[in-house]
């Protein structure tokens, strides 16, 4: 564990030794497929902009074969945004692959991303496919899609629930077929962190040329577990994750991007890893994707939630307006809000109703303060939120009321 410190660490621009973990961004894949999800051609081109700018690694631009309008989606965004690699989603087969080359050809860095279903009830259930026929059809997967590009990611879907022994043939059969990036997913939310961290320390450990692939983890958020689960990995020596803006994805959606970047720089001094991410766009582009999508955030949300720099709470109160590191653990200004929001209700205190007195322009005594409190108070108990029209009024009536 680290010193606790009163100073915030510095974001961004400096360079550091820390290593530095990949973003893969499937806001535009998995996000877009979820339930509420579903964006048009100009709005994922707006999402595409906002991602580069905020400085993901890798967009997931979509799956090609899935549909027309995944593809067009997939190929205008590879021809038209430089600075991240861009991804496009085949199953293991030659269409699956050809159709995301398609797609994908004219980008400066395109990435092919095969998957296929590794653990027991999905090949029984789903591929009825054996063992052997896996590795087979896995290694030809990505040998096809190395022809194309160098750049392949595969997916081992259901990692989580497949035999260890297992799981490493694949992933070493994979790395030996030339994946340059092998993404461990909890498909249906089932790891926990330190079941995570153990499948991929494992991994390391026992896979031969495992220093080969950037090993990746995509967790999705069934138990309210994929932000942690993710870190656990990275704590592990995953190099990648896989997340999506506001946390949106199938079913209860995937690791909040917003969540996981801001407990690695929170944290840098005990994860001693971050990313290239913007952190200040990270509020905009929250802001982005629920105009867009219609899915709000709930209010008290981690990091771009609205009362997530909130404080109602007198002794809290009291605390920011002394320190701010008090009772914040990152500045608001770092995610994009624009300032801590002291929202005035009837748990807070003197000391923030001078403070907002002095904004809004009264310059009021101790003595006003006190009497103007009392005041305050019985609107508070009566009144839900206090807005500074209210405040304002409060203190012209009590000045006119005092000067008569
Ligand atoms: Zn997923």
């Amino acid at each position: 564990m680290g010193r606790i410190s009163t100073t915030l660490p510095v974001l961004g621009g400096e360079m550091s030794d820390k290593r530095m973990i990949k973003i893969f961004d499937t806001t535009l894949r998995d996000g877009e497929q979820s339930p509420g999800g579903s964006m048009n051609h100009e709005e994922k081109m707006q999402m595409a902009q906002a991602l580069v700018d905020l400085g993901v690694d890798v967009i997931e631009a979509g799956f090609p074969i899935a549909s027309p309008d995944d593809f067009r989606a997939v190929k205008e965004i590879s021809e038209n945004f430089q600075g991240a690699e861009i991804a496009g989603l085949c199953r293991c087969n030659d269409q699956d692959i050809d159709r995301a080359w398609e797609a994908l050809q004219h980008a400066d860095a395109p990435r092919i991303h095969v998957f296929l279903a590794t653990s027991a009830i999905h090949r029984e259930f789903k591929l009825n496919m054996s063992t052997e026929e896996i590795i087979e059809n896995a290694v030809e997967g990505v040998k096809r899609a190395k022809g194309y590009c160098d750049n392949v990611e595969f997916s081992t879907e259901d990692a989580v629930r497949t035999e260890m022994d297992f799981l490493c043939r694949v992933v070493e059969a994979v790395i030996e077929a030339g994946a340059t990036t092998v993404n461990i997913p909890d498909t249906v939310g089932y790891a926990t962190p330190a079941h995570m961290g153990d499948v991929i320390k494992e991994l390391i450990d026992r896979v031969p040329n495992a220093g080969d692939a950037v090993l990746s983890v995509h967790c999705h958020n069934d138990l309210g577990l994929a932000v942690a689960n993710s870190l656990a990995g990275v704590e592990a020596g995953a190099g990648q994750i896989e997340c999506t803006i506001n946390g949106i994805g199938e079913r209860a959606g995937n690791c909040s991007l917003e969540e996981v970047v801001m407990a690695m720089r929170t944290r840098s001094d005990f994860y001693s890893c971050d990313t290239r991410i913007n952190s200040q766009l990270l509020v905009p582009t929250s802001q982005l994707l629920t105009r867009i999508t219609g899915l709000e955030v709930q209010r008290n949300k981690a990091i771009v939630g609205r009362n997530a720099f909130a404080h109602e709470a007198g002794i809290h109160q009291d605390g920011m307006l002394k320190e701010p590191t008090t009772y914040e653990i990152m500045r608001p200004e770092d995610v994009g809000f624009d300032k801590t929001d002291l929202v005035l209700g009837k748990h807070s205190g003197r000391a923030a109703l001078a403070d907002r007195a002095r904004s809004l322009g009264f310059d009021l005594d101790d003595d006003q303060i006190r009497s103007l409190f009392k005041q305050f108070k019985i609107l508070a108990d009566n009144q839900k939120e206090i807005t500074d029209a209210d405040i304002a009024a409060l203190i012209e009536r009590h000045l006119a009321s005092a000067e008569s």
